[in-house]
């Protein structure tokens, strides 16, 4: 069997084309674009692909709320419908109101009838718009999740999911952060369901996954670890991703975060992946998600961190060292010219160390 991971991607993916995002009121260009996965693949050409097998909506249902799923599925036909287009020039989803604890101040509410208002009962940024082929494109990005894990159950050890839109900001009945539904934690719980006692997702974003913390909050069968930018020091998602959060209820320990100065180069972030990776080592995990962002690099546009390719082939030698059965999810990384090579640095530097006995 080959000891190099098979890259699973779909060309469903690309239909997602965000075109801008709106950013303190302003349209601002789209970062995360239909391209970053012909760079990825272009990099990853040695490796065996696969295309992602369609495993349904019902799939979904095993980490987001069917009033999302079902929000997603059928928005932007409804908002083509609304003549929003012809009234106000706006062709994607958008929200304006937010029905935030501020507004409700514990009142009962009822949801809103109008699709302008109901996008911000499920949408939580305005960064994140619906668009056409937004929803086709999501889901084969979860597809992908789930293909790589049937891989890994056929018996692989590792595989590479080319998972596009990303997921990790994705939480159990809302979307944003360019995130639309959790890759990550569609594969942790498919690997849970596989028969993995217990899961560990490894998140090395630039950014906190909220989402995917807050899918797995209570829960202890599945450890939820990130190394990211500090919100504290003013960074998306802003209000959680700090130290002191642990986990919940019968998830209490189950979840660490390592908040980031900004300007954290190789030496520093190492370190915290290295805190991370012993962490899933002591716990007992049996099977491993790695939501691979590569948007801690220096080059990249979207955050602060100073991470070089040789960073991530190091991260990928600590990970790949675990030896467990894993399941690589592609979450940012933005900075095109860079965005394969940092992919690809961190994959065979990962299989490298998974395949040393
Ligand atoms: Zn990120």
């Amino acid at each position: 069997m080959s000891r190099s991971m098979p890259v699973v991607w779909s060309p469903e993916t690309r239909r997602h084309d965000p075109r801008h995002e709106v950013w303190v009121g302003v349209a601002t260009p789209a970062t995360e674009v239909a391209e970053r996965v012909d760079a990825i693949l272009s990099a990853v050409g040695g490796r065996e692909l696969v295309e992602a097998e369609p495993h349904g909506v019902e799939a979904l249902r095993s980490v987001h709320d069917p009033a999302l799923l079902d929000f997603l599925a059928t928005a932007h036909e409804r908002w083509r419908a609304g003549e929003y287009a012809e009234l106000v020039g706006q062709d994607r989803v958008t929200p304006y109101v937010f029905p935030t604890p501020a507004m409700t101040a514990g009142m009962p509410t009822r949801l809103p009838a109008a699709l302008h208002g109901l996008a911000g009962v499920f949408g939580y940024d305005t960064m994140t718009l619906v668009g056409p082929g937004t929803w086709q494109a999501a889901v084969a990005a979860a597809d992908c999740a789930l293909t790589a894990v049937s891989l890994v159950k056929a018996g692989v050890p590792a595989a590479y999911a080319l998972s596009r839109p990303p997921g990790h900001h994705a939480t159990p009945a809302g979307y944003g952060g360019s995130c639309y539904l959790n890759n990550a934690a569609l594969a942790a719980q498919a690997l849970r369901d596989a028969g993995h006692d217990r899961v560990a997702v490894l998140d090395l974003d630039a950014h906190h996954g909220n989402g995917t913390q807050a899918i797995f909050w209570q829960r202890p069968d599945v450890l939820y670890g990130s190394l990211h930018v500090d919100p504290a020091a003013g960074w998306f998602p802003h209000v959680v991703g700090h130290p002191e959060e642990t986990g919940g209820a019968a998830g209490a320990g189950a979840t660490r975060n390592r908040p980031l100065p900004e300007g954290t180069g190789d030496d520093d972030w190492l370190a915290e992946v290295t805190d991370l990776v012993d962490w899933v080592d002591a716990a007992g995990c049996d099977a491993l998600v790695v939501s691979l962002g590569v948007d801690a690099a220096a080059e990249d546009p979207e955050s602060p961190l100073q991470v070089t390719a040789g960073g991530y082939a190091d991260a990928g030698r600590l990970v790949g060292g675990l030896r467990l059965p894993s399941v690589v999810v592609q979450e940012g990384g933005y900075h095109l010219p860079s965005l394969g090579g940092l992919v690809a640095a961190y994959l065979d530097a990962h299989d490298a160390a998974a395949a040393v006995r």
